[in-house]
């Protein structure tokens, strides 16, 4: 007797799936797996699954294959061991922290962390009994003076926002082996194409892709490279948690990341050029740009960062808000946008938007002020970015 025919109903679910099984050829650039659970063919394949094979694959929220490449391109830029992709930077910044610290246990920070970063510190992890404090992270005296026999990381920005303040990660990574220590750097300012913390000592570097590794401005994610072990607690609370990111996001940032270095010289020299002009410019009080000899972390960005010092700067008009409106206004190819690292160059007011929760005085302690911009400086011509600048000042 012959089967009968499927339904249409049958035929719209199960026909035309195995189209790539029967291929001949494969794709030259990896395909999105938008797919949220994989399928197995005996159960010995869900044992060598549950054995860890890191090419066995069975639900999106505990890996996919876009999430794994991104995750091995990374331990090859930055030299890790391991890495997690996440949902975003924030999911793993979490990932990093609550996988590895229990209650009881206390790490050191820079103050001058990003907001949220902070915020999670102080308003999340603070109510499960982790403990914080926040220090002057070169002041290599007040940090050693800030560990207790709870200490169980410090954590730092390879530069911090909006005034690029450059961390000594060598001295900080010597400081913590010294003490017995573990040593998280957020690299996203710099990116590997420019600065390699693992090399110098950290354990674990952390990247919201959203930024440079991405560059784009058209995905979120994050990603944790580094020490296995640390790794590994990470996606333990990950796939726990739920912070996980989708296969397209991935996708994207894989593919982004594949003209990282290219993306960064252009941005840095862009910088480099702009961060000059503004310097000169008499509306300007103050610029900050690790590349120019007036910002107080001069000697060691040029120690750390030769290749380049990236595209963030920030600088102070002699104006105030009434000012910062007015350029606003006159820039014509520099959008208002409060992110940074993409293509295309914006600006941000820190007082008003990353920076809005703190108090005048604890903005006038960090030199922010009312005047203050951050500029991410995009790969577009470097005479363009200039002269869109100085004519938005001309016109102040
Ligand atoms: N770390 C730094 C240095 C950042 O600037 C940001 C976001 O701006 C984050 C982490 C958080 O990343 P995300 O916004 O992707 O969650």
């Amino acid at each position: 007797m012959s089967t009968p025919k499927p339904g249409l109903s049958t035929r719209s679910v199960h026909s035309g799936n195995e189209v790539d099984r029967r291929m001949v050829t494969r794709p030259k650039t990896l395909p999105i797996y938008e797919s949220s659970v994989f399928v197995y063919d005996s159960l010995e394949q869900v044992d060598d699954f549950l054995a860890g094979n890191p090419d066995n694959y069975m639900y999106t929220r505990i890996a996919n294959p876009n999430q794994a490449a991104l995750e091995e391109l990374l331990c090859a830029l930055e030299g890790g061991e391991a890495a997690l992709f996440s949902a975003s930077g924030m999911a793993s910044v979490s990932a990093a922290l609550l996988g590895r610290l229990n209650a009881g246990d206390h790490l050191i920070a820079s103050r001058e962390l990003y907001g949220t970063t902070q915020s999670l510190i102080q308003k999340e992890l603070a109510r499960f009994g982790i403990t914080a404090t926040l220090v002057e992270i070169n002041d290599l005296a007040a940090v050693e003076a800030a560990i207790t026999p709870a200490t169980k990381l410090i954590y730092t920005e390879t530069a911090s926002n909006p005034l690029v303040r450059v961390s000594d990660v060598p001295a900080l990574a010597k400081l913590a082996r010294a003490r017995g220590l573990k040593l998280l750097v957020d690299n996203t300012f710099l990116s590997p194409a420019l600065y390699i913390p693992l090399a110098e000592g950290a354990d674990l570097v952390l990247h919201s892709t959203t930024k440079y590794l991405n560059g784009h401005s058209d995905a979120t994610g994050g990603i944790l490279v580094g020490d296995a072990e640390w790794i590994a607690q990470a996606r333990r609370f990950q796939i726990n948690a739920g912070g996980s990111a989708s296969p397209f996001e991935a996708w994207l940032t894989f593919r982004g990341a594949k003209t990282l270095a290219l993306r960064m010289k252009a941005h840095s020299a862009n910088a480099q050029a702009l961060a000059e002009a503004l310097e000169a410019h008499p509306k300007v009080a103050r610029v900050f740009y690790p590349g120019l000899p007036s910002h107080p972390d001069y000697a060691l960005a040029q120690r750390l960062f030769p290749k380049g010092a990236s595209g963030m700067l920030s600088f102070t008009l002699h104006g105030g808000l009434a000012e910062v409106d007015a350029l606003i206004r006159a820039l014509n190819n520099t959008a208002f946008a409060p992110s940074l690292a993409g293509v295309a160059s914006s600006i941000t007011h820190p007082g008003k938007t990353s920076h809005r929760a703190l108090s005048p005085e604890a903005l006038a302690e960090l030199d922010i002020h009312d005047g203050t911009i951050r500029v991410s400086v995009g790969i577009e011509d470097a005479a363009d970015i200039v002269q869109d600048f100085v004519q938005a000042l001309d016109s102040l």
